[in-house]
């Protein structure tokens, strides 16, 4: 009898998030050709628990150390190992034994085990966006060098990268980000002044982790997704639009030199995205929910209101900019961000502090990865002293 194929290994960096339980999901559906190997949690050590004994990988690790000897002691029965601790996450991101990593940490986190892997040459498939926002340059020409394959999970980049399927000769004219302008289309500043975390947690078509929810709401994802589109399909700024698409069916388009645009549709569920980055180049078979596109007479696009959104204006021009610029501006996200999740500041305060923290963190043309680092201390630092946190 022929021997059935070697499942491929999945590590999975941030697994009790809203793209870790997915993916989860996805594994379950093909238990056949995907298994288990690393699990990453940061706090959530019940869920990590319960997810480790249900999918049995070889690796835990728990971000929080005083989590540790909880996880230990939940999982002493078994033969998984337990780690702890920032440095753990490089140190496993490191191991021989896994075939794939699911980039699936929110934030600057995810950069360090991300770069660890390819350099390693392990294919990745990257959710976490923010690595390629702090230090593009570095991840891609690290990848390059070592042959790590980057195939993106968020849907707008998986959209791009379906269209791309059998168009290596042909170059990209321009690429057309979507976004659903998420919870707050159309209005103005007025109204977003008095706009509460609640509210802004509630986003239209997609469910995600709260960080990204926010970011949906200020639009700042979406800058955060241009800046992402440059190093992923190495673009010029000039060849990235957004257009503002309240349906979220057509998850991205590429024009290409002819004038012919190819475009990716899908309801929103990041499972598909997922399941296409975990299985590629293969489609796989499965249950997700159809398109009717009968439910969808129109399909509409506008163009982003970036005087109300400022944070995407702020995106755009971090992008021009280039340097750390990116780096900075993502610190200083991530600390607003943070902040307003605390209701510490307002909505619009997010914006202010971006803009305020990107005029003051001294501008690096070329940075090392230390001055990545650094630049990213020195804007949360300044950030966080804005707010008075
Ligand atoms: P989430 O908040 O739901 O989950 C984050 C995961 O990262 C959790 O497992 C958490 O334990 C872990 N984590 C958090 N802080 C950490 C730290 N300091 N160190 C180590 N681990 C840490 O986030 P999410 O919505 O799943 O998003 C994850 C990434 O995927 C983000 O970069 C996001 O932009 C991107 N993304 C998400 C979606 C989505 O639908 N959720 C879509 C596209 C892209
Ligand atoms: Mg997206």
């Amino acid at each position: 009898m022929a021997e059935a194929p070697a499942k491929k290994k999945v590590a999975i960096f941030g697994s009790t998030g809203s793209i870790g339980t997915q993916a989860l999901d996805v594994i379950k559906t093909y238990s056949d050709l995907l298994e288990v190997e690393i699990l990453t949690a940061q706090t959530q050590d019940e869920l990590l628990v319960q997810q480790a004994l249900e999918f049995q990988p070889n690796v835990v690790v728990i971000g929080d150390p005083k989590k540790y000897e909880k996880v230990k002691a939940a999982l002493t029965q078994t033969d998984i190992k337990v780690f702890s601790g920032e440095a753990a996450l490089e140190e496993v991101a490191d191991f021989d034994t896994y075939d794939i990593m699911l980039a699936a940490i929110v934030g600057f986190a995810g950069l360090k085990p991300t770069l660890k892997a390819v350099s390693k040459g392990k294919m990745v498939a990257l959710a976490n966006k923010e690595t390629l926002v702090v230090a593009g340059d570095i991840v891609m020409k690290t990848a390059l060098e070592n042959r790590a394959p980057i195939i993106p999970v968020d849907s707008e980049h998986s959209a791009i990268f379906q269209c791309l399927v059998g168009e290596a000769r042909n170059p990209i004219e321009k690429v057309i980000l979507t976004a659903s302008g998420g919870p707050f289309l159309g209005k103005k500043p007025n109204f977003l002044v008095n706009v509460k975390r609640d509210h802004a947690l509630q986003h239209p078509n997609w469910s995600m982790g709260a960080k990204i929810t926010i970011d949906s709401a200020t639009l700042m994802n979406k800058g955060l997704e241009m800046i992402e589109a440059k190093w992923l399909f190495n673009l010029r700024p000039d060849q990235i639009e957004v257009v503002i698409h309240p349906q979220s069916i057509i998850h991205s388009m590429v024009q290409f030199e002819d004038g012919s645009i190819k475009a990716q549709l899908g309801l929103p569920d990041m499972r598909l995205p997922i399941q296409y980055a975990l299985c590629f180049p293969d489609r796989l078979k499965n249950d997700l929910p159809r398109i009717n596109m009968k439910r969808f007479p129109a399909l509409s696009f506008e163009e982003p209101d970036l005087k109300t959104f400022r944070n995407l204006a702020l995106a755009m021009e971090s992008l021009e900019k280039g340097g750390n610029a990116t780096c900075i501006l993502n610190a200083a996200n991530e600390i607003a961000v943070w902040a307003f999740l605390k209701n510490r500041i307002g909505f619009l305060d997010i914006t202010a502090v971006v803009e305020k923290t990107l005029e003051k963190i001294t501008f690096i043309q070329h940075p090392t990865l230390q001055e990545y680092f650094d630049s990213d201390g020195e804007a949360r630092n300044f950030a966080a002293s804005i707010m008075k946190l």
